[in-house]
């Protein structure tokens, strides 16, 4: 993997201190790199983490060609343009079989999953049909075409073609599809370690005095619940004092015990603080100035202290720009050290309800809800107050509206791209 400093030397139009969203999201994709290890892990366990190798199916799935419905397996040749009339000669259940070859004329009443009898290739539903008496079903022309109602061998996985491949993030259809295999362990990347702290002299950690001037620390609390979600190993260093000493020895404890470090606040243009400084000295370590809001300032680049290195996120301190800039730089990135395939949040359009204030030459990340109005048409609407430090106006959207750089005005009606908060559990 290049360093920092090889990939930026070979952009023309970099600048740090107007670097568009886009520019940003490529510089960090080429520079972080995933890890290597893989562990084996029960198959439950499997659930969320990242596929490690391809999995080759070991068999088919279904294993034999069967009825998709509760009915007569028959001969589509039988079936012609009047009614016929057909034998039954054997009836089988899911999990039984029939040896014998089914012939002219003579039909097998099936069950749902019941393996296909010789010589038949299509199913009647049971509902189409009626009885014939002295063991004969009835079937009327036209109700079904020959292969209709059955299942192929191998139609779902087939015997030596992949089934999964490497860098999947394992979800619930895999852990199933896994199981249909007959697979109990499956190889995953080992979790991603990630170590995190608030910097700030006005910060308090919960259980101690608000003094005048002071703030709760809260953006250690959204940044674990964002890592956890995405599954990563955390390590929460707590509130660090903005004093050097402090802040060398939190980022190279940091540094030495994960794979990846976040840090919030210090990191605006003109900060007078040591945070930017260690981060410096520490590093390989550029500072952004990103055309986006909320979150313009942030650091990013790799830090290493006694042979070990990790790669540093420096977020913005406000609560706001914490959350926007982990979900459009940091998320791609940790996700990509974790070993998952590109994994590029998909944005729905949706029409906005009012009209938005926008300047092109910028990315605008604005809280919104999405709701279905009495018309019955889903439309998006902002959350109020939009500052970076509301988080309030996080907590209350289902999504982000997503302005684009170079996206101007947006009336009334207009279609907009938003990032939905909630998926699929
Ligand atoms: P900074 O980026 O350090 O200039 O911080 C910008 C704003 O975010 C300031 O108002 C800080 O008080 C606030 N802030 C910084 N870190 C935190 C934090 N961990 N929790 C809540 N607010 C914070
Ligand atoms: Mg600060």
């Amino acid at each position: 993997m290049p360093s920092l400093s090889e990939v930026i030397s070979c952009l023309s139009d970099y600048d740090p201190n107007a670097l568009p969203v886009a520019q940003a999201q490529r510089i960090i994709r080429d520079v972080v790199s995933p890890v290597e290890a893989v562990e084996k892990v029960a198959l439950r366990s499997a659930l969320d983490r990242v596929l490690a190798h391809d999995i080759i199916s070991p068999i088919n799935v279904p294993q034999h060609d069967n009825s998709a419905m509760d009915g007569y397996a028959v001969r589509g040749a039988d079936l012609g343009a009047d009614a016929a009339t057909l034998q039954i000669i054997a009836t089988i259940h899911a999990g039984g079989s029939f040896d014998g070859e089914v012939g002219a004329g003579e039909c097998v009443r099936i069950m749902t999953g019941a393996p296909m009898p010789k010589g038949c290739d299509t199913v009647v539903p049971q509902e189409f049909t009626q009885a014939g008496g002295e063991g004969r079903v009835v079937i009327p022309a036209g109700v079904v075409k020959t292969g209709d109602n059955r299942r192929l061998r191998g139609e779902d996985l087939e015997a030596g073609k992949p089934a999964l491949s490497a860098g999947k993030i394992l979800r619930p259809a895999d852990l199933g599809l896994l199981a249909s295999l007959g697979i109990a362990e499956v190889p995953v990347r080992r979790r991603l370690r990630v170590a995190f702290f608030s910097t700030g002299d006005e910060l308090r950690s919960i259980g101690e005095p608000l003094d005048a001037g002071c703030v709760y620390d809260s953006n250690r609390y959204t940044l674990y619940g964002m890592l956890s979600r995405l599954g990563c190993e955390i390590v929460d260093m707590g509130v660090v004092k903005d004093d050097p000493a402090s802040l060398e020895e939190a980022f190279r404890i940091a540094c030495e015990s994960a794979d990846a470090v976040i840090t919030s606040g210090g990191v605006s243009v003109g900060e007078a603080d040591y945070t930017k400084q260690m981060m410096a000295k520490l590093g390989d370590v550029t500072f952004w100035t990103i055309g986006m809001r909320p979150g313009r300032p942030m650091a990013f680049g790799k830090i290493s202290s006694n042979g070990r290195s990790a790669c540093l996120f420096g977020l913005p301190g406000n609560p706001v720009a914490v959350m926007v800039t982990f979900y459009f730089f940091a998320r791609d990135a940790l996700l990509r050290m974790m070993g998952a395939q590109e994994a590029r949040l998909p944005l729905m359009r949706v029409a906005s309800q009012s009209a938005i204030r926008k300047k092109p030459g910028r990315t605008e990340y604005q809280r919104g809800i999405v709701a279905v109005g009495e018309d019955g048409v889903q439309r998006v609407r902002i959350t109020g107050a939009q500052g970076s430090g509301i988080l309030r106006s996080m907590s209350e959207a289902n999504c982000i509206v997503v302005l684009h750089h170079d996206q101007d005005r947006v009336e009334a009606g207009d279609m907009v791209d938003v990032l939905l908060f909630e998926g699929l559990v």
